[in-house]
């Protein structure tokens, strides 16, 4: 076997990483064009809160549709445009465009609607962030309360001190802080308590399996308990099944998030929904 190994592996392992390298740097060329091209949208998931039965929120999660690829999710073009600096330019969009469909479902549906938006590591760390997003709003005449700006520990870590810098003054502005994915970060409880956050996002790992796995149970009731001793909401994501939306309630969650109540709907798809619920 060994004998096949040297010669043909070598060929074929650099045929791949050829094709590879190829795909990349397409992938990387059209992305640059994405914007003014429009190919790039929001979608929106509403989030819901628990005591009141009602949609408060909802999360913008950005598509990118390719002419000849289709559409791309965030989960395969996001690293991409961070690793290329490319997510500057996405991100002000995102802030842009968040910011104008919430003003728009203010003026047309709900005065107390909120948008949640994500938010990389490098927005965190080149200076601009705060900047950007009070000129957003300030030309809609948006409350900074309506915005609410999702971070993972990931996003925070790398360059700590200026990602809590720019955490804190958009908090002194009024928007709110949510920590993503919360549970699958390095981050310790000691930093849990340097960053200036707001809310918790469970991560969908703990909760997938709630109802059946005891540990995730535990695990999922203390994080709601730590999140309430810190004053801060806690919202759990990816809820896909009754009995997991029944255990959130039993134990005091506020807010979740999930395809069993509903999926990332296009704008127009969110609105109708948001009328359908109130
Ligand atoms: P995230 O912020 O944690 O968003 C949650 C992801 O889980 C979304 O995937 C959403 O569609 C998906 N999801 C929601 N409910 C369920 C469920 O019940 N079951 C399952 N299996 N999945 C569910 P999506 O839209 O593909 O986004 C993936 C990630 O890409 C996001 O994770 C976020 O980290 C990033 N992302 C999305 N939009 C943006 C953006 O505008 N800017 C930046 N920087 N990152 C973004
Ligand atoms: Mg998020
Ligand atoms: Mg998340
Ligand atoms: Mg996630």
């Amino acid at each position: 076997r060994a004998k096949d190994v040297g010669r043909n592996g070598f060929q074929f392992y650099s045929a791949e990483m050829n094709n590879r390298m190829r795909e990349r740097l397409y992938l990387e060329q059209s992305l640059r064009n994405a914007i003014g091209l429009h190919q790039l949208s929001l979608w929106y998931q509403p989030k819901l809160d628990l005591a009141s039965g009602s949609v408060k929120s909802a999360e913008a999660l950005i598509r990118w549709r390719h002419p000849q690829l289709g559409m791309i999710s965030p989960g395969d073009f996001i690293p991409i445009a961070e690793e290329t600096g490319l997510i500057l330019p996405i991100g002000a969009w995102v802030i842009e465009e968040a910011s104008r469909q919430l003003a728009k479902w203010r003026d047309q549906e709900n005065q107390d609607i909120r948008v949640a938006i994500n938010i990389s590591a490098y927005q965190l760390s080149h200076g601009k962030l705060t900047d950007q997003v009070i000129q957003a709003l300030d030309s809609l005449g948006l409350d900074p309360q309506s915005l609410t700006i999702e971070v993972t520990e990931t996003a925070i870590m790398p360059q700590m001190d200026k990602a809590v810098c720019e955490l804190q003054s958009l908090r002194e502005m009024g928007i709110r802080v949510a920590l993503d994915d919360f549970g699958t970060g390095y981050s310790s409880l000691t930093y849990l308590k340097r960053f200036p956050i707001d809310i918790l996002k469970i991560d969908r790992s703990f909760v997938s399996d709630i109802a059946d796995d005891e540990e995730s149970g535990a695990i999922v009731k203390t994080i709601i308990n730590l999140a309430h001793n810190l004053n801060m909401t806690v919202v759990a994501e990816g809820v896909e099944t009754e009995a997991q939306l029944e255990f959130l309630r039993t134990n005091g969650c506020d807010e979740v998030q999930g395809y069993y109540f509903c999926k990332p709907l296009p704008s127009e798809e969110c609105l109708e929904f948001l009328r359908c619920r109130r």
